[in-house]
């Protein structure tokens, strides 16, 4: 049966659903007391991706990027000595307080043993990323994988010389695109696949040398789904000038375009049973999942690949029976993990990788039996550990995720800074911490206003320039835009590719444009909705609308709200006017 609860945290009514229930009950937790949103924020107050800091390794006394700034009280390693056998995480095990909760000794614990650097691993000439391996070449990017000479991403895979995306799949040369697979060559362009040379493009699909288009299957030579010929699409493609308001008035038309073209209530395609956003084929029932792909029967759930009978996962990769996840991967029958990477039968543990059948441990590796870095036989772990989840359950704390007041980073250095974001007076009120960064004087020599307005004018001399960024201009930018750096300067493989592909420097600082890439999705909420096809909006080419001249009797969950102004569609009527 459904439950209807409220939220221990933010005090709303949130539902349980009867599947929900099963899944408790499989992995031996009560049912949760704070609701979705309130879970999420919570695992993600215990990440930070972007806050990059230089600080000295406290072992070899080696400068390194951190993603713990210098206020950050505990032991951080850089890569070498974390991986290294120069230390033993074993020397740091303590026996369980029964007369203390288990987050007040984990609270301790956990500033107490050493931690890794950054989140980062296998990379070649990659310094500044974070929560990435296999990379080469990349420079400030996290969440990425396999990839090459990208910069100023996130949840880009086996993809080359991409700059300012987000998630990007195995593409070559990509400009500003959110959430494109196989394309090569695309500039401004959003949702679209197997396709190449696309300028300003929305869910375009095997189509080449198009500008401005929406919704195109197999099409080349469009201009703002135009047909025109080839020598036509050359000559006014010649004839943009690429400067930088060129640039944000033809993102503005196209914005504006795109809007006439009904959308498809989610993004992704044939989902099953499912609903959230970012979802894709071989999603079967998928609830309230954001980026989530090649799932089943996962819940409440942002960006996470490949999980099977899993709930409230955030930034993870094939898992299986997990709960409460941030950062892990490749894990089985766990509870409460954060940044831990091949994991099975473990529970509430930070840091560890190839381990199994261990409890409130840190920075451990292929260890097993252990709680709180202490080893133990396997039936010494067994009673233990049942003793200590009857410990957990008493004090509240079994099935909770690290609550934000222990987390290792202060509020407004992690995700949830990001995704809700709180001044610092809500922060302290709440009983979580802040970080009062360095008053950013940067000496600007370059006001973004005498930014040469072509690319074919700006000479090398640009990279010794301290760059103003716009979000200062005004003040209600300069409230919306939190994380603004203030000024920038570029990078010399930056300028290459602007220089490369004919386009204008922004004036934008990385934080700005990261935040206002990330704005152009939706946002990690679901409402019900009817379909807002009534049969008379027709386009010219569609087949034939299963509801005929009627209005469109299909419901469904979307992340777009009532009030926007997209026109929304079933997949049914959408395909009919697209497919
Ligand atoms: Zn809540
Ligand atoms: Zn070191
Ligand atoms: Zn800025
Ligand atoms: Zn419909
Ligand atoms: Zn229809």
């Amino acid at each position: 049966m459904t439950e209807i609860k409220q939220c221990q945290n933010c005090k709303q009514e949130f539902i349980i659903e009867p599947d929900d229930f099963a899944f408790y009950e499989k992995m031996n937790v009560p049912p949760p007391t704070f609701c979705p949103d309130c879970r999420y924020q919570r695992r993600i107050a215990n990440r930070n991706e972007w806050n990059f800091y230089k600080r000295d390794c406290t072992l070899c006394g080696n400068s390194m990027v951190s993603i713990y700034n210098p206020s950050y009280p505990g032991p951080v390693y850089c890569q070498p000595c974390w991986w290294s056998d120069k230390w033993d995480p074993l020397s740091y095990g303590q026996d369980f307080d029964f007369s203390k909760t288990f987050f007040e000794q984990f609270f301790e614990f956990r500033f107490k043993v050493p931690r890794v650097a950054l989140a980062n691993s296998k990379s070649i000439n990659s310094e500044y990323t974070n929560q990435s391996e296999n990379n080469k070449n990349c420079y400030m990017v996290v969440a990425v994988g396999e990839s090459e000479d990208c910069m100023y991403g996130n949840w880009n895979r086996l993809s080359k010389n991409c700059m300012d995306c987000w998630s990007v799949m195995e593409c070559e040369i990509m400009y500003e695109c959110l959430n494109c697979r196989y394309d090569y060559k695309c500039f401004f362009t959003e949702d679209s696949r197997n396709s190449r040379d696309l300028y300003f493009c929305r869910d375009c699909m095997g189509c080449n040398d198009c500008f401005g288009c929406v919704g195109l299957r197999g099409k080349s030579y469009c201009w703002f789904n135009e047909q025109l010929t080839k020598e036509e699409y050359q000559k006014r493609l010649t004839e943009i000038s690429w400067t930088h308001e060129d640039i944000q008035s033809i993102r503005k038309r196209a914005d504006e375009f795109w809007l006439k073209y009904p959308r498809k209530y989610y993004q992704g395609r044939n989902a099953i049973n499912s609903t959230g956003e970012n979802l894709g084929s071989g999603d079967k029932n998928v609830h309230y999942g954001f980026n989530v792909r090649l799932s089943e029967n996962t819940s409440y759930a942002q960006d996470a690949w490949e999980a099977r009978d899993c709930m409230d996962l955030t930034e993870t990769l094939d898992n299986e029976l997990d709960y409460e996840m941030e950062g892990a991967g490749w894990g089985a029958n766990c509870i409460s993990m954060a940044k831990s990477w091949y994991n099975r039968n473990s529970y509430y543990s930070e840091l560890n990788f190839n381990c199994h059948d261990i409890f409130g441990c840190m920075s451990l590796r292929s260890k097993s039996y252990c709680i709180f870095n202490k080893q133990y036989t396997e039936d010494e772990y067994k009673n233990l550990k049942e003793k200590i989840i009857a410990h957990m359950k008493k004090t509240g704390e079994w099935g909770q995720f690290f609550p934000a007041k222990i987390s290792p980073f202060p509020y407004n250095d992690s995700l949830a800074q990001d995704y809700f974001p709180l001044t610092k007076d809500e922060v302290i009120a709440r009983g979580l911490k802040w970080y009062d960064r360095d008053v950013r004087d940067y000496k600007v020599t370059l006001p973004h206003e005498k930014l040469p307005a072509k690319i074919n004018d700006v000479t090398d001399s640009i990279l010794q320039e301290i760059i103003s960024c716009s979000s200062q201009d005004s003040e209600t930018d300069k409230a919306s835009h939190l994380r603004c750096a203030t000024a920038f300067r570029l990078h010399p493989a930056e300028l290459q590719f602007y220089r490369r592909f004919n386009l204008s420097i922004p004036h934008k600082c990385f934080p700005c444009r990261l935040q206002e890439r990330l704005a152009r999705r939706n946002p990690r909420k679901l409402w019900h909705r009817q379909c807002m096809c009534d049969g008379s909006t027709s386009s010219p080419q569609a087949k034939n609308h299963f509801h005929g001249a009627d209005k469109c009797p299909n419901e469904f969950e979307t992340s777009y709200a009532p009030d926007r102004k997209e026109i929304v569609y079933c997949e049914s009527c959408y395909n009919s006017e697209v497919a």
